[in-house]
């Protein structure tokens, strides 16, 4: 099913010069940027946001660390691609993610994880409309994708 995620570069993809690299990945895998927005995040965005975590002890160093400097927030569609995209992520804690993700290869701490996806279906409904107009979604075709899904 053509799902849409939420995808976030970090502050500190940003200022290690890695969102290229990073969004490479989603490129070379055959998924579609539909929409990108460079942004500093307010503490009340930020706390919405993460509002799940809002009793957790990490929950202030979180919003601080999201806050510190400007992040990169995404759209990107594929067939399915919510749950294909956390896996291109890794585990939450670099240490345990495994080589070959985005965060087993760019990462080492949990605090300073790099990158933010979306975890379910609903979770990105709410984390799209949360970041983004639907005005500022982008429709468009991939003249490709008769070589990179089979239907
Ligand atoms: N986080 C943290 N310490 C923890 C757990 C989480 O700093 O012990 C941060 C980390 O940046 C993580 C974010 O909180 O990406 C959200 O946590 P979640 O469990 O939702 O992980 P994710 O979905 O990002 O893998």
């Amino acid at each position: 099913m053509m799902e849409k995620s939420f995808v976030m570069m970090k502050p500190d993809t940003i200022q290690r010069r890695l969102m290229g690299k990073v969004l490479s990945r989603f490129e070379e895998k055959g998924l579609q940027i539909v929409a990108v927005k460079m942004m500093h995040i307010s503490p009340g965005l930020a706390q919405e946001h993460y509002g799940e975590h809002c009793e957790r002890p990490f929950f202030n160093d979180l919003v601080e660390y999201i806050t510190s400097s400007a992040v990169l927030a995404m759209v990107i569609q594929g067939d399915d691609c919510i749950s294909m995209i956390r896996k291109m992520v890794g585990a939450t804690n670099p240490k345990e993610a495994d080589l070959g993700t985005i965060r087993g290869d760019y990462a080492l701490d949990t605090g300073r994880n790099i990158i933010h996806a979306s975890d379910s279906p609903q979770s990105a409904e709410r984390e799209i409309a949360l970041f983004f107009q639907d005005s500022e979604i982008c429709d468009y075709s991939m003249p490709d994708s008769d070589l990179i899904y089979e239907e």
